[in-house]
């Protein structure tokens, strides 16, 4: 399937110069979501993920839906201040500062395989941290899973060692 034309470019958005990947459209369509999800439940089941981890907010959106159509569980990353029992969090750089993202520190053990998951990789910031709360618990990083990724951006290279998987790649 041909899932560029369910992504819109939006320009000068969230700031004048950037050319923002709207993945909504694809939301909308159910024969695109569903692909889109099941490509993704599919790749968890073979890898044998226990967990699939994805950050707020549109991580949410697929991430849930992978776990259940993988029958695996699924660990929410938040920003911080947002989960209400003990957290691992960790801080990653911005283009301008840092931010930090949190999971419950009890959400993943030791020797669990786990699928991360987001919208769209760029720099590999997010993802990288993501990443690093998983191999942190001494749990396992058995793929990253993107829709889009925008390959100028480099973001692969920060993911190295870790298998990357994208289904739309913007050169
Ligand atoms: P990174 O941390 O630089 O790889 O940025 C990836 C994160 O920023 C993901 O969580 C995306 O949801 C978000 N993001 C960055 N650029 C875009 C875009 O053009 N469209 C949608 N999300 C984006």
């Amino acid at each position: 399937m041909d899932l560029r034309r369910y992504i819109a470019d939006i320009p000068d958005f969230p700031r004048p110069g950037i050319v923002f990947k709207d993945i909504t459209p694809l939301f909308l369509d159910r024969a695109a979501l569903r692909y889109v999800v099941d490509r993704f439940a599919q790749l968890a089941r073979e890898l044998r993920a226990d967990f699939v981890l994805a950050a707020e907010a549109r991580g949410f959106v697929l991430g849930g839906a992978i776990a259940a159509a993988a029958d695996a569980g699924f660990v929410l990353a938040r920003k911080p201040g947002k989960l209400p029992r003990e957290t691992e969090s960790v801080e990653y750089q911005l283009e301008y500062g840092v931010d930090a993202l949190e999971m419950h520190a009890d959400a993943l053990a030791g020797g669990a395989r786990v699928l991360v998951h987001d919208d769209l990789l760029a720099t590999g910031g997010t993802a990288s941290a993501l990443c690093e709360l998983v191999e942190r618990k001494g749990a396992e990083v058995v793929a990253c899973a993107f829709v889009i990724e925008l390959a100028f951006l480099g973001g692969r290279a920060r993911l190295a060692g870790r298998r990357v998987e994208s289904l739309v790649v913007f050169d």
